[in-house]
């Protein structure tokens, strides 16, 4: 598995934030210096409240926000989530809410605005803003895009700061003046609440990062230094914002400001590309901070000495801090230990039962091999001729992820696959470069395409048409057929092929041509591949005398390295050589470079035992023995890929360096060999099914013979339960 994305700059910003908000509600500088103190608590710390609602837009909201699958569930677990927290909160404060005297003289109405909108003490208002925030995004991005989504919010958000800094401005005209007070003492308190100031704040979270632009996360300090410049500026804009709408005395209320948003977008780019570890423990600490702090400021009030600690006010935020703060560690520390979804407890569980890659049966994916195979085939390409190894079917067995990893480790930065989903994965995982989709991809998947940076091949002129109608610019390679009658479209369709180079939506990097006779040195396969080459180059050269030429052209497959090399092109799409294999052992390879097989595959002994004269074993009893013998029963089946036909005698495999037939029928996860002649065989030595032991190798060629079928077909079926293993190489 691929490290998760650590987001340590987030973590460790929500303690910074919890801070913040303490200070909002102490005023630590306010005996020190008034204007101090504003510009600290009334100014910078606003960013924090919207910096959670950002963190929450990120990660509760951004896959729902690009439709990427269902994830109402996981919102709606979400949103039960906050309400189950604001229950306890509620309850919480409910006698120091009593106490101060909140609830007086309530009706019906005024309870359901405190508890839906304003809450039920001054800093819980966060939990009915967060819950309504949601929902109206939710509900917004129903029916609009992301970017209607956010222009409405904007304006939400506009009109909330008429009626929060902004208010002199508001209360000067005499409608929207006697709105807003109608809003004020019927529907909330504030502006700053899950209608107006949420929302927006939620939607720059949602939209703030991208799980594709991991890869272009590495640290890149013109990008921070871009950020930081952005955030300074910002702040010393609402700096100046904030004082002047104190002095015009404007001010309602001071959370909102028109830099606001500015500040907390760029501090947010810069804390997504801080990479710490900080444990989540902090993480819950910072939420139970902003619970704890006002009961701890009313607790600290009343102290006996309480007075005393009033006069400095940087004491007494000093003072509220660290109790909150303590109390906040201990409440996430309890928390972790009791409902366990700590850092540590997992730690030490993975410790105890870590999953073995090699315990069953897996595969192992020599790169010393890859390595080699790189660059045997390299060396009969021209120079600006580049390999874009074929990484479909999980790179022909051998793993996708793992394989195009290892290749972009050594240089190479196009790939081909066959499908959307099997480029999507890789990008996932983090692998760079041009991705090429050389099969068919529905148009209900071209959003993909888009958003994975994945290129796709014209099938055809009405798939090229059908492309262009899609409302974005997709990248595509042109397939052009010049005799294989699969895909492309026909090299004999001229004015279908000059039109698809006019359409507008598409961003023709490339095209290509699949040769499908050149594996051998027959005359007449020979004279077809060569007309196959010559259609292809006309219509890159019809193309051209319209006045478009074409980036990058390719028409070589494995055998076209092998065997055409003078063809070139731009680039080679390898892929059956590159994993060190020919089709079949009697291909036609005028080449002369030795190809080194890339990948073993293996299993366990899981039980020797012995088998008297005349019993049978396995299912149908098919195998009989003819004299006491010795089998084992190996942990891999044709569940795992592995060929059927291979039963009863069809194949062997390798035990300490020597054969072991297979005998009776293959079972779908166990296989049963013979060791008669192997005494020393024993429940958990390895069995090599493809690769070598001791002096001994068994090839995929002859699993392919034995399969009446190639080795293409044998490395690709290889299944998903089998683990994939890198081993050599540096
Ligand atoms: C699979 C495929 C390749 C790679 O073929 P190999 O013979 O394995 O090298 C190249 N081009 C196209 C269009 C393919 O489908």
């Amino acid at each position: 598995m691929e490290a998760k994305k650590n987001f340590g700059g987030l973590d460790l910003f929500r303690v910074v934030a919890a801070c913040l908000v303490v200070a909002i509600h102490t005023s630590p500088l306010e005996t020190i210096s008034p204007e101090g103190d504003f510009f600290v608590t009334r100014i910078v710390a606003r960013v924090a409240v919207p910096f959670f609602f950002m963190v929450t837009g990120q990660f509760v909201l951004s896959d729902y926000f690009r439709k990427d699958g269902k994830n109402t569930a996981s919102l709606w677990r979400y949103l039960r989530k906050a309400a189950l927290l604001y229950g306890i909160a509620v309850l919480l404060y409910l006698p120091l809410g009593i106490y101060a005297g909140h609830y007086k003289e309530m009706t019906f109405g005024t309870v359901l605005r405190m508890l839906l909108v304003d809450g039920t003490f001054y800093h819980l208002w966060y939990f009915p803003g967060l819950i309504l925030g949601i929902l109206l995004l939710m509900a917004l991005r129903r029916f609009c895009s992301v970017k209607m989504t956010g222009v409405i919010v904007s304006l939400l958000y506009l009109l909330g700061l008429l009626g929060d800094s902004y208010w002199g401005l508001a209360s000067q005209i005499p409608g929207v003046s006697a709105a807003y007070q109608w809003c004020f003492q019927v529907l909330f308190g504030y502006t700053r609440n899950g209608l107006f100031f949420a929302p927006l704040f939620l939607w720059m979270g949602a939209v703030a990062y991208r799980e594709d632009d991991r890869t272009k996360m590495a640290p890149s300090y013109q990008k921070i230094t871009g950020d930081m410049a952005g955030l300074v500026i910002s702040l010393f804009s609402m700096t100046i914002e904030g004082f002047l709408l104190r002095y015009l005395e404007w001010q309602r209320h001071d959370s909102m400001y028109l830099a606001l948003p500015l500040c907390a977008f760029f501090l947010y780019q810069i804390l997504l590309k801080v990479t710490w570890e900080i444990p989540p423990l902090y993480r819950t600490a910072a939420t139970w901070m902003y619970l704890l702090h006002p009961g701890v400021i009313v607790v600290v009030r009343g102290l006996p000495f309480g007075k005393e600690i009033l006069k400095n006010s940087l004491l007494f935020y000093g003072i509220v801090l660290l109790i909150s703060g303590g109390g906040a560690w201990l409440a996430a520390f309890f928390i972790q230990r009791f409902f366990g979804h700590g850092y540590k407890r997992k730690k030490r569980k993975s410790r105890q039962g870590d999953l073995f890659p090699k315990a069953r049966a897996w595969i192992e994916v020599d790169k010393a091999a890859l390595r080699q195979n790189v660059k045997a085939l390299s060396s009969l390409l021209p120079e600006n001729c580049q390999l874009m190894p074929a990484v479909k079917a999980d790179a022909y067995g051998h793993g996708a992820v793992l394989v195009a990893k290892e290749l972009n480790r050594m240089g190479m930065d196009a790939f081909c696959v066959a499908c959307v989903a099997e480029g999507v994965s890789l990008r996932k995982h983090g692998v760079q470069g041009e991705i090429l989709v050389l099969g068919y991809t529905h148009p209900k998947e071209f959003p993909l395409l888009h958003r994975y940076c994945l290129t796709q091949t014209v099938v055809d002129y009405d798939y090229a048409l059908l492309l262009n109608q899609y409302g974005k610019r997709v990248c595509v390679h042109v397939g052009i057929d010049t005799g294989m009658r699969r895909l492309g479209e026909r090299s004999d369709h001229e004015e279908r092929l000059m039109e698809i180079c006019h359409l507008k939506n598409l961003n023709i990097r490339g095209a290509f041509t699949h040769l499908c006779a050149d594996d051998t040195n027959e005359p007449k396969d020979v004279e077809f591949t060569q007309k196959q080459v010559n259609e292809f180059y006309r219509i890159v050269k019809k193309w051209e005398e319209e006045g478009f030429s074409c980036p990058k052209v390719h028409l070589m497959a494995s055998y076209g390295v092998l065997n055409y090399p003078h063809l070139a092109g731009d680039y080679a799409r390898v892929g059956i050589a590159l994993y060190g294999l020919h089709s079949a052992r009697e291909d036609y390879d005028g080449s002369g470079i030795r190809l080194t097989p890339v990948l073993s595959l293996k299993a366990r002994v899981a039980s020797v035992r012995e088998l008297g004269s005349g019993e049978a074993a396995g299912y149908g009893l098919a195998f009989v023995a003819k004299r006491p013998m010795r089998i084992a029963a190996l942990t891999i089946g044709y569940g795992d890929g592995l060929p059927r036909a291979l039963s009863c005698g069809g194949g062997s495999v390798l035990i300490r360096g020597k054969r072991a037939r297979i005998l009776g029928r293959i079972c779908m996860d166990q296989t049963l060999v013979d060791v008669t002649e192997i005494p020393e065989a024993a429940a958990g030595d390895i069995a090599v099914l493809i690769g070598i032991s001791g002096d001994e190798e068994i090839t995929a060629y002859e699993l392919a013979e034995a399969g009446g079928t190639i080795t293409n077909e044998i490395v690709s079926r290889l299944g998903q339960r089998l683990w994939r293993v890198g081993v050599g190489g540096r």
